[in-house]
Protein backbone atom coordinates (compact mmCIF):
# COMPACT_ATOMS: atom_id res chain seq x y z
CA UNK A 1 0.00 0.00 0.00
CA UNK A 2 1.77 3.43 -0.69
CA UNK A 3 1.37 6.42 1.77
CA UNK A 4 -1.74 7.84 0.58
CA UNK A 5 -3.39 4.84 0.71
CA UNK A 6 -2.14 4.20 3.85
CA UNK A 7 -2.95 7.24 5.33
CA UNK A 8 -6.59 7.25 3.78
CA UNK A 9 -6.93 3.79 5.33
CA UNK A 10 -5.96 4.85 9.00
CA UNK A 11 -8.26 7.82 9.09
CA UNK A 12 -11.19 6.17 7.28
CA UNK A 13 -12.89 4.58 10.43
CA UNK A 14 -12.10 8.30 12.52
CA UNK A 15 -15.38 9.36 12.83
CA UNK A 16 -14.95 12.95 11.06
CA UNK A 17 -16.99 16.16 10.00
CA UNK A 18 -17.22 18.70 6.95
CA UNK A 19 -18.12 21.44 6.55
CA UNK A 20 -17.46 22.92 3.46
CA UNK A 21 -19.11 20.54 0.86
CA UNK A 22 -21.33 21.29 -2.15
CA UNK A 23 -23.99 19.00 -3.27
CA UNK A 24 -24.13 18.71 -6.85
CA UNK A 25 -19.93 18.13 -6.58
CA UNK A 26 -21.06 14.98 -4.98
CA UNK A 27 -22.50 14.02 -8.60
CA UNK A 28 -21.14 10.70 -9.98
CA UNK A 29 -20.44 10.42 -13.60
CA UNK A 30 -22.86 7.72 -13.78
CA UNK A 31 -25.66 9.74 -12.11
CA UNK A 32 -25.23 11.94 -14.42
CA UNK A 33 -25.28 9.63 -17.52
CA UNK A 34 -28.64 8.36 -15.52
CA UNK A 35 -29.79 12.27 -16.12
CA UNK A 36 -29.30 12.51 -18.95
CA UNK A 37 -30.77 9.63 -20.40
CA UNK A 38 -34.16 9.68 -18.18
CA UNK A 39 -34.30 13.30 -19.59
CA UNK A 40 -33.14 12.90 -23.15
CA UNK A 41 -30.85 15.80 -23.11
CA UNK A 42 -28.66 16.50 -25.50
CA UNK A 43 -25.00 17.61 -24.36
CA UNK A 44 -22.49 18.58 -27.26
CA UNK A 45 -19.45 16.10 -27.37
CA UNK A 46 -21.33 13.25 -24.77
CA UNK A 47 -22.69 10.29 -26.38
CA UNK A 48 -21.78 7.75 -24.35
CA UNK A 49 -20.45 7.18 -20.36
CA UNK A 50 -16.72 7.43 -21.51
CA UNK A 51 -17.13 10.77 -22.76
CA UNK A 52 -19.01 11.90 -19.95
CA UNK A 53 -15.95 10.10 -17.51
CA UNK A 54 -13.47 12.11 -19.37
CA UNK A 55 -15.27 15.30 -18.74
CA UNK A 56 -15.10 14.35 -14.96
CA UNK A 57 -11.38 14.00 -15.23
CA UNK A 58 -11.01 17.15 -14.53
CA UNK A 59 -7.49 18.57 -15.18
CA UNK A 60 -8.21 22.94 -15.20
CA UNK A 61 -10.30 25.32 -13.76
CA UNK A 62 -11.96 26.01 -17.14
CA UNK A 63 -12.52 22.03 -17.32
CA UNK A 64 -14.05 22.63 -14.00
CA UNK A 65 -16.51 24.94 -15.00
CA UNK A 66 -17.56 23.20 -17.99
CA UNK A 67 -18.16 20.09 -16.19
CA UNK A 68 -20.29 22.04 -13.97
CA UNK A 69 -22.10 24.59 -15.25
CA UNK A 70 -22.55 22.97 -18.81
CA UNK A 71 -23.09 19.27 -17.98
CA UNK A 72 -23.74 19.03 -14.17
CA UNK A 73 -26.07 21.52 -13.64
CA UNK A 74 -27.82 20.84 -16.96
CA UNK A 75 -28.92 17.60 -16.61
CA UNK A 76 -31.17 17.98 -13.04
CA UNK A 77 -34.38 18.65 -14.75
CA UNK A 78 -36.86 17.33 -11.94
CA UNK A 79 -36.81 17.72 -8.00
CA UNK A 80 -36.59 13.56 -8.25
CA UNK A 81 -33.51 13.70 -9.73
CA UNK A 82 -32.25 14.97 -6.53
CA UNK A 83 -32.41 11.20 -5.36
CA UNK A 84 -29.64 9.88 -7.09
CA UNK A 85 -27.95 13.18 -5.87
CA UNK A 86 -28.56 12.02 -2.50
CA UNK A 87 -27.50 8.73 -3.11
CA UNK A 88 -23.88 9.73 -4.20
CA UNK A 89 -23.85 12.45 -1.14
CA UNK A 90 -24.43 8.75 1.31
CA UNK A 91 -21.76 6.73 -0.20
CA UNK A 92 -19.48 9.68 -0.24
CA UNK A 93 -20.15 10.24 3.37
CA UNK A 94 -19.20 6.65 4.24
CA UNK A 95 -16.49 6.01 1.95
CA UNK A 96 -14.70 9.04 4.18
CA UNK A 97 -16.22 7.86 8.05
CA UNK A 98 -18.38 11.50 7.67
CA UNK A 99 -20.60 10.48 10.68
CA UNK A 100 -21.81 14.48 10.74
CA UNK A 101 -21.81 17.21 7.81
CA UNK A 102 -23.35 20.57 6.94
CA UNK A 103 -23.83 20.60 3.36
CA UNK A 104 -24.11 23.67 1.04
CA UNK A 105 -27.20 23.61 -2.14
CA UNK A 106 -26.89 26.60 -4.27
CA UNK A 107 -30.75 26.61 -5.57
CA UNK A 108 -30.57 29.49 -8.26
CA UNK A 109 -29.94 27.56 -11.17
CA UNK A 110 -32.30 24.49 -10.56
CA UNK A 111 -34.89 27.23 -9.40
CA UNK A 112 -34.06 29.29 -13.01
CA UNK A 113 -34.38 25.87 -14.78
CA UNK A 114 -38.02 25.43 -13.23
CA UNK A 115 -37.37 22.78 -10.09
CA UNK A 116 -39.74 23.76 -7.36
CA UNK A 117 -37.69 24.70 -4.00
CA UNK A 118 -40.04 23.11 -1.77
CA UNK A 119 -39.87 19.61 -3.60
CA UNK A 120 -35.84 20.10 -3.94
CA UNK A 121 -35.76 20.36 0.35
CA UNK A 122 -38.33 17.32 0.58
CA UNK A 123 -36.57 14.61 -1.60
CA UNK A 124 -33.23 16.18 0.68
CA UNK A 125 -35.32 16.04 4.01
CA UNK A 126 -36.67 12.68 2.77
CA UNK A 127 -32.65 10.68 2.26
CA UNK A 128 -31.23 12.67 4.95
CA UNK A 129 -33.65 10.97 7.75
CA UNK A 130 -33.34 7.90 5.96
CA UNK A 131 -29.37 8.14 5.81
CA UNK A 132 -29.13 8.89 9.58
CA UNK A 133 -31.73 6.30 10.40
CA UNK A 134 -30.08 3.78 8.64
CA UNK A 135 -26.25 4.79 9.18
CA UNK A 136 -26.33 7.33 11.79
CA UNK A 137 -24.98 10.05 9.75
CA UNK A 138 -26.10 13.19 10.19
CA UNK A 139 -26.94 15.76 7.21
CA UNK A 140 -27.76 19.46 7.51
CA UNK A 141 -28.34 21.96 4.97
CA UNK A 142 -26.89 25.58 4.35
CA UNK A 143 -28.60 27.35 1.76
CA UNK A 144 -26.26 29.57 -0.62
CA UNK A 145 -28.02 32.39 -1.82
CA UNK A 146 -25.98 32.46 -4.41
CA UNK A 147 -23.82 36.30 -4.66
CA UNK A 148 -23.84 36.10 -8.93
CA UNK A 149 -27.66 36.83 -9.30
CA UNK A 150 -27.90 40.18 -7.91
CA UNK A 151 -29.22 41.05 -4.53
CA UNK A 152 -33.39 40.54 -4.88
CA UNK A 153 -32.10 36.82 -6.07
CA UNK A 154 -30.42 36.21 -2.85
CA UNK A 155 -33.14 37.90 -0.72
CA UNK A 156 -35.75 35.90 -3.15
CA UNK A 157 -33.76 32.39 -1.99
CA UNK A 158 -33.85 33.18 1.61
CA UNK A 159 -37.14 33.92 1.84
CA UNK A 160 -37.81 30.64 0.14
CA UNK A 161 -35.37 29.45 2.52
CA UNK A 162 -37.87 30.87 5.83
CA UNK A 163 -40.92 29.51 3.88
CA UNK A 164 -39.70 25.49 3.12
CA UNK A 165 -37.57 25.94 6.50
CA UNK A 166 -36.62 22.80 8.74
CA UNK A 167 -34.47 21.37 11.43
CA UNK A 168 -31.92 20.25 8.74
CA UNK A 169 -31.58 23.32 7.16
CA UNK A 170 -29.82 25.34 9.48
CA UNK A 171 -28.12 28.33 7.40
CA UNK A 172 -27.30 30.37 4.57
CA UNK A 173 -24.13 31.00 2.70
CA UNK A 174 -23.06 33.46 -0.03
CA UNK A 175 -20.48 31.52 -3.15
CA UNK A 176 -20.15 32.21 -6.23
CA UNK A 177 -17.70 35.10 -8.13
CA UNK A 178 -16.63 37.40 -5.20
CA UNK A 179 -15.56 39.62 -7.69
CA UNK A 180 -18.98 39.83 -9.31
CA UNK A 181 -20.90 40.26 -6.31
CA UNK A 182 -19.30 42.22 -2.97
CA UNK A 183 -20.29 40.36 0.08
CA UNK A 184 -21.50 44.18 1.86
CA UNK A 185 -24.48 44.40 -1.08
CA UNK A 186 -26.13 41.39 0.33
CA UNK A 187 -26.10 42.75 4.13
CA UNK A 188 -30.21 43.30 4.25
CA UNK A 189 -30.28 39.33 3.15
CA UNK A 190 -27.95 38.10 6.08
CA UNK A 191 -29.18 41.02 8.30
CA UNK A 192 -32.59 39.47 7.81
CA UNK A 193 -31.37 35.41 8.38
CA UNK A 194 -29.76 35.98 11.35
CA UNK A 195 -32.88 37.61 12.92
CA UNK A 196 -34.81 34.56 11.66
CA UNK A 197 -32.03 32.72 13.28
CA UNK A 198 -30.06 30.83 10.87
CA UNK A 199 -26.13 30.31 10.91
CA UNK A 200 -24.13 32.51 8.61
CA UNK A 201 -21.27 31.91 6.75
CA UNK A 202 -19.55 33.38 3.28
CA UNK A 203 -17.23 32.18 0.79
CA UNK A 204 -14.61 35.05 0.54
CA UNK A 205 -10.70 34.88 -0.49
CA UNK A 206 -10.98 32.77 -2.64
CA UNK A 207 -11.19 34.33 -6.15
CA UNK A 208 -10.75 38.55 -4.26
CA UNK A 209 -8.40 40.08 -2.21
CA UNK A 210 -8.07 40.41 1.55
CA UNK A 211 -11.23 43.10 1.72
CA UNK A 212 -13.51 40.54 0.75
CA UNK A 213 -13.35 38.63 4.03
CA UNK A 214 -13.21 42.19 6.24
CA UNK A 215 -16.67 42.79 4.57
CA UNK A 216 -17.74 39.55 4.89
CA UNK A 217 -17.10 39.44 8.91
CA UNK A 218 -18.14 43.42 9.17
CA UNK A 219 -21.22 43.48 6.98
CA UNK A 220 -22.58 39.78 6.73
CA UNK A 221 -21.23 39.00 10.36
CA UNK A 222 -20.36 35.36 9.32
CA UNK A 223 -19.48 33.08 12.13
CA UNK A 224 -17.08 31.35 9.44
CA UNK A 225 -15.03 32.17 6.15
CA UNK A 226 -15.33 29.79 2.84
CA UNK A 227 -11.65 29.38 1.99
CA UNK A 228 -10.15 33.16 3.16
CA UNK A 229 -6.80 32.28 1.43
CA UNK A 230 -6.15 36.29 0.09
CA UNK A 231 -5.94 36.44 4.14
CA UNK A 232 -2.58 35.59 3.72
CA UNK A 233 -1.49 38.96 2.14
CA UNK A 234 -2.72 40.64 4.54
CA UNK A 235 -0.60 41.03 8.32
CA UNK A 236 -4.25 43.12 10.21
CA UNK A 237 -6.55 40.93 7.96
CA UNK A 238 -4.48 37.59 9.72
CA UNK A 239 -4.68 39.38 13.13
CA UNK A 240 -8.13 39.80 12.91
CA UNK A 241 -9.28 35.77 12.00
CA UNK A 242 -6.90 35.10 14.76
CA UNK A 243 -8.14 37.57 17.65
CA UNK A 244 -12.44 36.94 16.50
CA UNK A 245 -11.15 33.37 16.01
CA UNK A 246 -13.80 32.72 13.06
CA UNK A 247 -12.87 28.92 11.25
CA UNK A 248 -11.65 29.31 7.63
CA UNK A 249 -12.79 26.26 5.77
CA UNK A 250 -10.14 25.58 3.67
CA UNK A 251 -9.82 23.44 0.76
CA UNK A 252 -6.42 22.58 -0.30
CA UNK A 253 -7.15 20.71 -3.82
CA UNK A 254 -9.95 23.14 -5.13
CA UNK A 255 -7.08 26.15 -4.49
CA UNK A 256 -4.79 24.53 -6.41
CA UNK A 257 -7.25 24.14 -9.36
CA UNK A 258 -8.33 27.85 -9.17
CA UNK A 259 -4.66 28.90 -9.07
CA UNK A 260 -5.84 32.11 -7.99
CA UNK A 261 -3.72 32.69 -4.80
CA UNK A 262 -2.27 29.55 -4.38
CA UNK A 263 -0.51 27.98 -7.74
CA UNK A 264 1.90 24.87 -5.61
CA UNK A 265 0.58 22.79 -2.66
CA UNK A 266 4.05 23.80 -0.90
CA UNK A 267 2.49 27.42 -1.37
CA UNK A 268 -0.40 27.05 0.17
CA UNK A 269 -0.96 29.33 3.38
CA UNK A 270 -2.72 26.88 5.56
CA UNK A 271 0.17 26.13 7.48
CA UNK A 272 1.39 29.99 8.31
CA UNK A 273 -2.23 30.68 9.36
CA UNK A 274 -2.46 27.45 11.53
CA UNK A 275 1.16 28.30 13.24
CA UNK A 276 -0.01 31.85 13.81
CA UNK A 277 -2.88 30.65 15.59
CA UNK A 278 -5.83 31.10 13.11
CA UNK A 279 -8.47 28.78 13.38
CA UNK A 280 -8.55 26.15 10.44
CA UNK A 281 -10.40 23.32 8.95
CA UNK A 282 -9.84 20.89 6.60
CA UNK A 283 -12.25 20.66 3.45
CA UNK A 284 -12.96 19.03 0.25
CA UNK A 285 -15.13 21.69 -1.34
CA UNK A 286 -16.20 19.80 -4.67
CA UNK A 287 -15.00 16.04 -4.29
CA UNK A 288 -15.87 14.47 -7.32
CA UNK A 289 -15.58 17.50 -9.94
CA UNK A 290 -11.52 17.68 -8.45
CA UNK A 291 -11.10 14.12 -8.19
CA UNK A 292 -10.74 14.71 -4.07
CA UNK A 293 -12.03 13.44 -1.05
CA UNK A 294 -11.90 14.88 2.58
CA UNK A 295 -9.58 11.66 3.29
CA UNK A 296 -7.38 12.50 0.25
CA UNK A 297 -7.20 15.97 1.60
CA UNK A 298 -5.82 14.87 4.73
CA UNK A 299 -3.48 12.57 2.97
CA UNK A 300 -2.11 15.32 0.91
CA UNK A 301 -1.04 17.53 3.74
CA UNK A 302 0.63 14.91 5.53
CA UNK A 303 2.10 13.53 2.52
CA UNK A 304 3.90 16.80 1.09
CA UNK A 305 4.94 17.67 4.94
CA UNK A 306 2.47 20.18 5.59
CA UNK A 307 1.48 18.20 8.49
CA UNK A 308 2.16 15.85 10.68
CA UNK A 309 0.13 13.54 11.44
CA UNK A 310 -0.77 14.89 15.25
CA UNK A 311 -1.74 18.10 13.65
CA UNK A 312 -4.20 16.72 11.57
CA UNK A 313 -5.44 15.19 14.46
CA UNK A 314 -6.18 18.71 15.51
CA UNK A 315 -7.46 19.97 12.21
CA UNK A 316 -9.81 16.91 12.39
CA UNK A 317 -11.24 18.06 15.93
CA UNK A 318 -11.01 21.85 14.38
CA UNK A 319 -13.29 20.87 11.84
CA UNK A 320 -15.97 19.48 14.38
CA UNK A 321 -15.96 22.57 16.75
CA UNK A 322 -16.31 24.66 13.62
CA UNK A 323 -19.50 23.19 13.17
CA UNK A 324 -23.06 24.32 14.29
CA UNK A 325 -23.62 21.22 15.73
CA UNK A 326 -25.31 21.23 19.44
CA UNK A 327 -22.77 21.54 21.96
CA UNK A 328 -23.77 18.25 23.86
CA UNK A 329 -23.83 16.24 20.84
CA UNK A 330 -20.33 17.98 20.06
CA UNK A 331 -18.98 16.98 23.31
CA UNK A 332 -19.48 13.67 23.06
CA UNK A 333 -18.31 13.02 19.50
CA UNK A 334 -15.01 15.34 20.49
CA UNK A 335 -14.17 12.51 23.21
CA UNK A 336 -15.19 9.36 20.45
CA UNK A 337 -12.76 11.17 17.73
CA UNK A 338 -10.02 11.50 20.12
CA UNK A 339 -10.29 8.40 21.67
CA UNK A 340 -10.27 7.25 17.91
CA UNK A 341 -7.08 9.27 17.16
CA UNK A 342 -5.12 8.53 19.99
CA UNK A 343 -5.31 4.80 19.04
CA UNK A 344 -4.23 5.61 15.63
CA UNK A 345 -1.17 8.07 16.65
CA UNK A 346 -2.37 10.98 15.30
CA UNK A 347 -2.78 12.69 18.77
ZN1 LIG B 1 -17.02 26.12 -1.99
Amino acid sequence: MNVKDSIIAELRDVPKTEIHLHIEAVTTANTVWKLIHKHNTKLENIGSIEDLESKFNVTSLTDFIDLFINIVQKSFKEAGDFDLLMDDLRSYLNSNGIVYTEVYLAPTTFIKNGIDFSEIVSVLNKHADLIYKEDNIDIKFIIDVSRGFGLDNAMKNLDLTIANRTPRIIGIGLGGAEKVGKAEIFAPVFEKAIKEGFRVVAHAGEDDDYTSINSAINNLKVERIGHGISAMENEECMDSLKKLQIPLEICPTSNLFTQTYVKKIEDHPVKKFYNRGIFVTINSDDPTLFGTTLLAEYALLIQNKIFTKKEIGQLIINNLRATFMDQDLKDSLEIKMRESLNNKGYL
